[in-house]
């Protein structure tokens, strides 16, 4: 067998984190009642906060703001796009976001099946995730999934974050693994596939909305977890 350690990614690879964060951002905008003040709807809401939050992690990962300003402005902006200035609000709903989110259980199809598969091959299994720490913890437990796997290394811990090499080359470290016997499962070309390639560890692509372009080759493209049986 060519590959001895597997290692994935959590969102949007394992956690379903599109619909988990739907329940989440539908439970808060019913609880401070945002449609009195003036949201049109819950659809409304969702795609403004989408729009948002996908511009600010994009700008968090190059750097340019922290965490913090993460967690409040993806908020903020978005309730500012219907007239809300409301900096406590903003807080509160940023908070709570975090808090409520990680105890969410939807995995995607076939997420537990195909771990238990690769468990019973005795394959040794990591999570390479750009997460926060206490935050990734708290989601493999709620989903059941946390025994699935020996070391969790998230960037926080290593210190860099994918698609930088270092976290790549930290977590092989620490799985005592090497990098051509491995092999990581992500949904993000840009982060787990170009990350991975550039440490020498071959890919496994999963996200069945985006295609590949580009030059760059994932080593397997798969549309299903399942699929893993056929390459592990
Ligand atoms: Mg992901």
């Amino acid at each position: 067998m060519k590959y001895k350690h597997i290692f994935f990614d959590l969102d949007h690879t394992l956690w379903d984190f599109e619909t988990n964060a739907y329940q989440v951002l539908e439970e808060l905008y019913h609880t401070h009642t945002l449609a009195s003040r003036g949201v049109p709807s819950f659809e409304v809401f969702h795609r403004t906060y989408m729009m948002h939050n996908e511009k600010l992690w994009d700008r968090f990962r190059k750097g340019f703001i922290n965490r913090n300003d993460l967690r409040f402005k993806r908020f903020s902006l978005t309730l500012l796009d219907f007239k809300i200035g409301d900096d406590k609000l903003s807080h509160a709903m940023g908070t709570q976001f975090l808090e409520i989110l990680p105890y969410k259980t939807t995995l995607f199809p076939n997420a537990k099946d195909v771990l238990e598969y690769l468990a019973a091959k005795n394959y040794p299994m990591h999570m390479i995730t750009n997460g926060f720490e206490e935050t990734q913890l708290i989601k493999m437990k709620s989903s059941g999934i946390d025994h699935f796997f020996t070391h969790v290394i998230t960037s926080e811990v290593a210190g860099s974050l994918k698609p930088y090499r270092e976290i790549f080359d930290y977590a092989i470290k620490m799985a005592g693994a090497t990098a051509d016997s491995s092999i990581m499962i992500g949904d993000a070309l840009e982060i787990d596939i170009l990350g991975a390639h550039n440490a020498g560890i071959d890919q496994v692509y999963f996200n069945s909305l985006v295609p590949v372009t580009g030059a760059l080759k994932p080593t397997y493209v798969i549309r299903d977890l399942h699929e893993l049986r056929d390459i592990l």
